[in-house]
């Protein structure tokens, strides 16, 4: 098979950014299509294109300059999708891409599909559908937009005391979910190549503010038990989904040591932003050579524990307080208050 070299992704944030420091030291040429115009990977990459997801034109542009396609957010309109997908090879595959962006639609194939449990939860459209899932739920309710809900967005926590507040609430596309009364937040990235091998980072445990990842720990302090079934869950998963490239798994592990899955991120996840100083080949690199036809390994790593701690908002002002920390920038113009600015890495011996 001849290996490609061009590669066009969609988003130019930071996985963006570290995408196209990845490909640039394995000999491969990244374009970015931005849909802003302020973006952390416009100095890393090769060409870029800022225009709206569903401008066909320009993305034919785009599209003209790569040999496959791949992406850093699971957040782009299903007809950009399946347009890019009839004209160039779309790593993950749609098919995975409309399951992670569409928090019913990723719940389902979960529970159903590959036959895992996620929290209880059920698809909301008024205010009495709410109440009933509320009292269901025995009050530990959190409602969440089906899409574009990432890093707490259009999330409310429900307690007897705001659920009023939520009579007039606009409740398109919206679930219910039972709260988690969870032991840890660990997640795992799995990858997996066009011959079906499938590898692992293994599990860390994160740590979250005000529903944004907050730090990150090497290694997830979790029984061998967890952590086996951890890594087992994930390789199931991006084998039930069939998918060439790299995918985050988000889990909750429950006082009983069950663990249910959360979340799904078919592309680099932050809370493998650690794996950039700690390992042979980072999450990146290893996206990289599952989309472009290598067969890929298990990582090195060489450290025994580090920790990874997000820089938000105003924090950004405050990165000298951290000796011992390697930073990294993410070149944001504007600092707005929960928006990740950069993210610092220490190793422990
Ligand atoms: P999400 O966008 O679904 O990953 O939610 C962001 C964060 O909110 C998670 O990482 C958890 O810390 C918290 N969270 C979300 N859903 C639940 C839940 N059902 N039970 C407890 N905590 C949750």
């Amino acid at each position: 098979m001849i290996k490609k070299k061009k590669i066009g992704v969609l988003g130019g944030g930071q996985l963006g950014m570290f995408l196209c420091i990845a490909a640039k030291r394995i000999g491969k040429e990244i374009t970015v299509y931005s849909e802003s115009s302020e973006f952390s990977a416009e100095k890393f990459a090769k060409n870029y294109f800022i225009g709206k997801y569903l401008d066909f034109s320009k993305m034919d542009k785009f599209l003209n300059e790569v040999d496959l396609v791949t992406i850093e957010t699971e957040n782009i309109p299903l007809d950009t999708l399946h347009y890019i997908n009839k004209k160039k090879p779309l790593f993950p595959s749609l098919f995975a891409i409309e399951k992670a962006q569409h928090r019913d639609k990723e719940k389902e194939f979960l529970n159903v599909v590959v036959g895992l449990r996620t929290a209880n939860y059920r698809l909301i459209n008024s205010y009495s559908d709410l109440l009933e899932a509320f009292n269901d739920f025995e009050k530990k309710t959190i409602i969440k937009s089906c899409e574009q809900g990432y890093d707490g967005k259009n999330q409310y926590t429900i307690n007897s005391q705001n659920i009023n507040e939520f009579r007039n609430f606009n409740f398109n596309d919206f679930i219910a979910e039972e709260i988690v009364e969870f032991k840890k937040e660990i997640s795992v990235i799995v990858y997996r190549d066009i011959y079906g091998n499938v590898m692992n980072y293994p599990p860390v445990e994160n740590n979250h503010k005000d529903k944004i990842l907050s730090e990150t720990i090497f290694p997830a302090k979790i029984n061998k038990k967890s952590h086996e079934k951890a890594i087992c869950y994930a390789k199931r998963i991006i084998c039930s989904l069939n998918m060439v490239g790299l995918l985050a798994v988000e889990m909750f592990l429950l006082k009983n040591n069950d663990i249910i899955i959360n979340e799904l991120a078919p592309r680099p996840h932050n809370s493998g932003h650690w794996t950039l100083d700690c390992c042979d080949l980072n999450q990146f690199d290893n996206l990289i050579l599952t989309i472009c036809g290598y067969k890929v390994q298990q990582p090195k790593i060489n450290t025994p524990r580090c920790k990874m701690i997000n820089i938000i908002g105003e924090n950004y002002n405050k990165i000298n307080n951290f000796k011992d920390y390697k930073f990294y920038d993410y070149y944001k113009k504007k600092l707005l208050p929960k928006r990740k600015m950069g993210h610092l890495i220490k190793k422990f011996e």
